[in-house]
């Protein structure tokens, strides 16, 4: 008989921009998180109920309205705490109204976090404990959810199959989010991991073959030796 993993998760995409919601839980207790509820909530919620777990916690990687314009309806409905995502996307969480309305959503509301998360800060679902991670760059509060015993993270919109964050966004920035990448998350070994959007992948696959990222890539960029780093 195998042993039971310690964590299990499903992954729904919400919203327009098909943004990956992660259902993760701990087996020993069936209690779950809900990352990144950007709507769309009551398949999400049935399928947490067929499944026969509690929620938990809500996580929120950044203050995206794909990622986080279910989280103040989610709260109400099952009164789990919000933790999540870092102070400095405060600006992005009060917008998400309005970023719904472009995404032609107007449901989608602001919320108020019960947890700001910070690099080095653990959090706890059920008896697994999960590392954030603070990796800004795409936004400049972005936070990662790492669970080490099993090779698993959950990276936002910080690293895709392929692709890495926007930077073209208000407080967006480049090197920032290489610099999360490459010294924030390489060093973690090779994590299976699902972005925020498209298919799952593992560090080292990354390392491998992305065109922003590959080891190879990075290795010819010139060091940042001009304005501030
Ligand atoms: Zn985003
Ligand atoms: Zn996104």
């Amino acid at each position: 008989m195998s042993e039971e993993p310690p964590i299990r998760l499903f992954v729904a995409p919400v919203t327009p921009l098909q943004q990956n919601c992660t259902v993760v839980w701990c087996t020993k207790t069936n209690k779950a998180a809900i990352i990144d509820p950007g709507g769309d909530l009551d398949p999400i919620l049935d399928e947490i109920k067929r499944r026969g777990l509690t929620v938990d916690k809500i996580w929120i990687t950044h203050g995206h309205a794909d990622h986080a314009g279910g989280a103040a309806e989610l709260k109400e409905r099952t009164g789990a705490p919000i933790e999540g995502p870092h102070e400095d996307d405060q600006f992005w969480i009060d917008s998400i109204p309005s970023m719904g309305q472009r995404y032609g959503i107007d449901d989608m509301r602001s919320f108020t976090t019960d947890r700001w998360l910070h690099d080095g800060d653990t959090v706890t679902l059920g008896e697994t404990t999960w590392d954030v991670i603070h990796c800004p760059g795409h936004t400049p509060g972005h936070v990662i959810f790492h669970h080490a015993p099993s090779g698993f993270a959950q990276v936002g919109d910080v690293l895709f199959k392929g692709s890495i964050g926007r930077t073209d966004f208000p407080r967006g920035n480049h090197a920032d989010l290489i610099h999360s990448i490459t010294q924030k998350l390489w060093p973690l070994g090779d994590v299976q991991f699902v972005p925020g959007h498209g298919p799952m992948s593992s560090f080292n696959l990354e390392r491998q073959s992305n065109p922003f990222v590959s080891d190879r890539v990075v290795g010819q960029t010139k060091p940042n030796t001009q304005g501030p780093g």
